[in-house]
């Protein structure tokens, strides 16, 4: 999920690679590390805890080979320590890899590895490769690591060398971004074309289940066939890159916050990978195991969050009472602190922040672990405090965010609310039939949260339509009722105007007497249990001269006529529209801020991860 940087030439590699991983740490990692070859043999390996810059003496260690990898690591599997960082070695520190992404069954290749005699020294799943590379070595580097890579389910972008085969770095990819540099008679690879803008322009990009081999003279680049397994030389173009370093951190978009929305898609899938059980119709979530059953015995959920979190509480408590049948009652870190709360001994707590480090949700984790009540956490970041605090937990994968406000850890927190909904339901009186059909549709939720960015130019155009008002009220119901209040928070954060939600059915509570032709009104309205009732509500607006835009789902054409514009989501199960019905939202905020020319990955005021009551 992090960043790789990789260097075979004529130059001193170490310090190509130290400004290549410095170039990376605006993506925000936890440890990093470097192997670099000379001769044969391995010059320089050093894995560290914290911050490059903290280490800038590295650079000027006493290090002449011209081959080595380097890494910047963000923790999915194993915490933050030294023995984590990469590069990861077999046995005999021998062969050497860096990896961003996730081996999904890794568990199952060590537990054989482990019988078969090899020795582990981290807890990650990247150190199953180098094993595997070891078994299966046999003179050339690159058919031992396409051996291995046959046994792994998963992401990987990853590089390899090894004093076994010491000219050369092996480079590999599923889903996780790699490219070659080609600098005359160097080659640099890395995982984010900011690592090497300074030294080369001219790219290749890997694609999925492509292999490279570079050497100081050549590369070859292969990739294999799906139908009989053979690796085939793959024709490659070389790309000019015509970004400058700015626009290389941002993949080329104007603001992180787009760049991220544009990653939603992905988070969905790294929040699902390795997780749906399609034929048992359940989620398979190891961070649960240990408290399975407790977990059987719950009978009511404190759900805890701040901010965004907490809105992805509130569609928690949606899901789970629905599928599960346990009350779930949503609260906010700061509120729920000083409050006398009653709880049973069957009470759970599910705390929920991206960064694991939220002052107001730990201080509520730790008031309800001093009851002796069972806490379990939904977090982004491996090894977070609130990671550490909770009996047990489910990491939500969705990678780094670097926007203040957040978009796709959302979007990873709502995908894995619905993992766990499943898998409580399951535990307790839910039919197979339904698990099956809920995993089978969240498996589609990739592809369908797809088809909505490529309406996002529409979306850009209807933002850019209401430029002029100050005023917004978002409403949904049930399911998007939490969506609503999401819509508006993200609004007025990246945008600063004003923006309230509200559930639909409170409008004529209150809110109606501020509705008119000055302040429009987004209705979430899919087609789902409460569609007539959004549609009375749409009406009580447009009654009062205000104008409304939909978020509806594709196929509804009447709504066109009640409504001034429409912007549409695939058709999906009622639970999971909030995670599609978010991402209009999303970049509606987006463009609407854009087009006011605010500062838009650091707004005023607001700071990423509140550390502080
Ligand atoms: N899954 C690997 C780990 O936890 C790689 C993480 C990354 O992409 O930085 O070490």
């Amino acid at each position: 999920m992090c960043g790789i940087v990789g260097y075979i030439g004529k130059n001193p590699a170490l310090p190509i690679l130290f400004s290549g991983l410095e170039r990376l740490e605006y993506r925000g990692y936890d440890s990093f590390g470097f192997c670099v070859l000379d001769d044969g043999k391995i010059d320089f390996l050093c894995k560290e805890k914290g911050k490059i810059s903290d280490q800038c003496h590295i650079k000027n260690s006493e290090s002449s080979g011209s081959i080595g990898i380097a890494h910047t690591r963000w923790a999915t599997t194993g915490i933050v320590t030294k023995e984590n960082a990469h590069p990861h070695f077999d046995c005999n520190q021998e062969f050497f890899v860096v990896h961003n992404g996730i081996i999904e069954n890794y568990k199952e290749i060590k537990e054989k590895l482990l019988n078969e005699g090899h020795k582990f020294s981290s807890e990650t799943d990247t150190e199953v490769l180098a094993h595997l590379i070891e078994k299966y070595f046999d003179g050339v580097l690159e058919d031992a690591v396409k051996k291995a890579l046959k046994e792994v389910r998963g992401t990987y972008g990853l590089a390899v060398v090894s004093p076994k085969d010491p000219n050369k770095i092996v480079v590999a990819r599923m889903s996780s971004p790699l490219l070659i540099g080609i600098n005359g008679d160097e080659f640099i690879i890395a995982s984010d074309p900011s690592a090497i803008i300074t030294r080369t322009r001219q790219i290749i990009h890997l694609d999925d289940n492509e292999v490279a081999v570079l050497t100081p003279d050549n590369f070859i680049i292969s990739k294999q066939e799906k139908e009989n397994d053979c690796w085939k030389i793959a024709d490659k173009k070389i790309e000019t890159i015509e970004w400058n370093i700015e626009e290389a951190e941002k993949g080329g978009y104007k603001h992180f916050m787009l760049k991220e929305i544009m990653q939603e898609p992905a988070t969905i899938e790294d929040a699902i990978r390795g997780r749906l059980y399609l034929e048992k119709g359940n989620a398979k979530l190891g961070g649960l195991e240990i408290v399975e059953d407790r977990l059987r015995n719950i009978d009511n959920i404190a759900l805890i969050g701040c901010g965004t979190a907490y809105y992805a509480a509130k569609v928690a408590e949606y899901m789970i009472e629905e599928y599960a049948g346990i009350s779930a009652e949503p609260d906010i870190g700061s509120e729920f602190r000083y409050r006398k709360s009653s709880f049973n001994k069957n009470t759970a707590g599910i705390f929920v922040s991206q960064s694991g480090e939220t002052a107001d949700t730990l201080a509520a984790l730790r008031e309800m672990k001093e009851k002796g009540l069972l806490t379990i956490g939904v977090t982004n970041v491996v090894g977070s405090n609130q990671a550490r605090e909770t009996d047990a937990g489910v990491y939500t994968r969705s990678g780094p965010e670097i926007a203040v406000a957040s978009t796709k850890a959302f979007i990873g927190q709502l995908t894995t609310f619905a993992l766990i909904a499943v898998y409580l339901g399951r535990q307790r009186d839910m039919a197979l039939v339904m698990g099956n059909r809920i995993i089978e549709e969240i498996s589609r939720l990739p592809e369908l949260a797809r088809e909505i960015l490529d309406t996002k130019e529409e979306i850009k155009t209807i933002a850019n339509k209401y430029i002029n008002y100050r005023d917004f009220w978002f409403i949904g119901r049930k399911y998007n009722y939490p969506i609503a209040l999401e819509g508006a928070l993200k609004l007025k954060e990246v945008s600063y105007v004003h923006a309230e939600g509200t559930a639909g059915g409170e409008l004529k509570h209150g809110p109606l007497a501020l509705i008119d032709e000055n302040c429009p009104t987004i209705a979430i309205c899919s087609s789902d249990s409460v569609y007539e009732k959004m549609i009375s509500n749409i009406e009580e607006v447009k009654a009062r001269n205000g104008k409304v835009i939909a978020i509806a789902t594709k196929g509804n054409e009447d709504i066109k006529k009640i409504v001034d514009d429409v912007i549409y989501i695939p058709k999906t199960l009622e639970m999971l529209t909030p995670i599609l019905s978010v991402i209009p939202l999303h970049l509606f905020a987006y463009y609407f801020a854009d087009a006011l020319g605010r500062d838009i990955d650091k707004p005023k005021n607001l700071a990423k991860s509140v550390t502080v009551e």
